[in-house]
């Protein structure tokens, strides 16, 4: 991932490192070619629009050209941008799950169906049962895709975790009722709702959505988007976040090929921050999302 994005963005500052002097010609030059190497790499337009004004006002200010090493300071205010479009900055930690709540705290998983919620589920909870030590339940509100809820209780018997025991016929809400009553019971911390996915965004899917929020009263939102899909995710993300209350972003499938362009442009587009990547099929393929390490790897 970011490969080629990374490639285009050191040829550009190479170009401008081995100048001693630079005009504001010269900086304008280079924040063209980074806003082409960004939408090559799928970055949504109005994200790239804003991040290139952005930089260019900052790096064609009087102090920067005028600098010994003019170069190395306009790769500086891009990696700064960078660090700000993905969430980061001002020493900013990698966002955390809001677990510091009266238990449990429930957090809901929302998203596409095949961009990977149920695997997320299941990876969220092992990660909070075995860094945190953390007493986890797991429920499937997914009625819609065939044995979605028998997928959630092989995961959890694979990551011992627990899941509530399935009733066959119930609608979504009344599931989410039954496991916030066990959860409550059973005195667990943490309650992990995955709800049902569809292949597109409907507006049946966003109202079982919202009933299923009303019940639950989620801490957490996640929306677990796939980052192979580009300009898609972007759009899945726009739609999901201007219907239902989203407290973070997962990304899954970051160990494949994408272009990143979904990953960098998430922040943005949600306003909210990515809380986690998805890096692999297995349950442990799951890491928290730091902006600074992220934009020092596209920028080499
Ligand atoms: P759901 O329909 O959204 O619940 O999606 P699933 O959790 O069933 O995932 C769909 C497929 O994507 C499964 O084959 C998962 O193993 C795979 N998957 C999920 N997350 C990742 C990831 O981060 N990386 C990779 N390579 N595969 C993933």
């Amino acid at each position: 991932m970011f490969d080629s994005l990374s490639d285009r963005l050191s040829a550009t500052f190479d170009k401008l490192r081995g100048r001693g002097a630079l005009s504001e010609v010269d900086v304008r030059g280079a924040m063209r070619e980074v806003r082409i190497a960004l939408l090559e790499a799928d970055v949504a337009l109005p994200v790239v629009r804003e991040f290139v004004e952005k930089a260019t006002e900052a790096a064609v200010g009087q102090n920067v050209l005028r600098s010994v090493t003019p170069g190395q300071q306009v790769v500086k205010i891009v990696n700064d941008a960078l660090v700000e479009m993905l969430g980061g900055g001002d020493g900013a930690e990698p966002a955390e799950l809001n677990l510091n709540v009266n238990p449990p705290a429930i957090i809901m998983m929302v998203g596409l169906q095949g961009s990977g919620k149920t695997t997320t589920t299941a990876k969220i909870a092992r990660r909070l049962k075995e860094r945190e030590g953390k007493k986890v339940l797991m429920a499937s509100l997914d009625v819609n895709r065939p044995a979605a809820q028998e997928q959630l209780a092989v995961l959890g018997t694979q990551s011992d975790v627990a899941t509530l025991p399935i009733v066959q016929g119930q609608q979504p809400v009344e599931i989410a009722r039954r496991a916030l009553q066990s959860a409550k019971l059973q005195g667990f911390d943490v309650l992990l709702l995955d709800t049902a996915g569809r292949l597109h965004v409907d507006q049946a899917l966003m109202d079982e959505m919202k009933a299923v929020a009303d019940i639950a009263t989620p801490h957490e939102i996640l929306l677990v988007v796939d980052a192979l899909t580009g300009q898609d995710a972007v759009n899945v993300a726009t739609n999901f976040s201007t219907q239902v209350p989203l407290t973070g972003v997962v990304l899954t499938r970051m160990d494949g090929d994408a272009r990143g362009g979904a990953a960098l442009s998430m922040r943005a587009v949600t306003g909210r921050p990515i809380k986690f990547v998805g890096t692999g099929e297995k349950l442990d393929g799951l890491e928290q999302f730091h902006p600074e390490r992220v934009a020092g790897r596209i920028l080499g």
